[in-house]
């Protein structure tokens, strides 16, 4: 857990695949830690998401980025708000804002995931 303000020294910290990394002691405050965390599990809840699109268009002949994410039964293009990893689904209630048909809980799911792989990480590493 993040202390308003700590060092965090790199001598026991041994990196994967034999990894070497030059580093010093750093200072991070807590906002900062904060700040990386909530970024990383946007960011790795982007990645899931991504990844579940993939997965849906594979074999459909449809392109990974556009078209723009919509909804499979009334096909209407989902509002960038309602995309935002879990989140956008929670607000939903896990249903399509236009129709009101299930949005299929893998997607909050590997989202989910993603985010706190991601957030797991950056802990493992020498910088959070
Ligand atoms: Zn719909």
């Amino acid at each position: 857990m993040p202390r308003m303000s700590y060092t965090r020294s790199m001598a026991n910290w041994h990196a994967p695949l034999g990894v070497s990394f030059q580093t010093t002691d750093h200072v991070l405050t807590s906002g900062m830690w904060w700040c990386a965390v909530i970024w990383l599990g946007f960011f790795g809840g982007a990645v899931g998401s991504f990844l579940t699109v993939v997965w849906d268009r594979l074999g459909t002949g449809e392109g990974f980025v556009l078209p723009r994410s919509r909804c499979p039964e009334c096909d209407r293009p989902i509002r960038w708000y309602h995309n935002v990893p879990v989140i956008g689904w929670l607000l939903l209630g896990g249903r399509c804002y236009d129709c009101g048909s299930r949005i299929p809980f893998k997607h909050p799911l590997i989202e989910l995931a993603f985010a706190l792989l991601f957030i797991a990480i950056g802990l493992s590493t020498p910088w959070l």
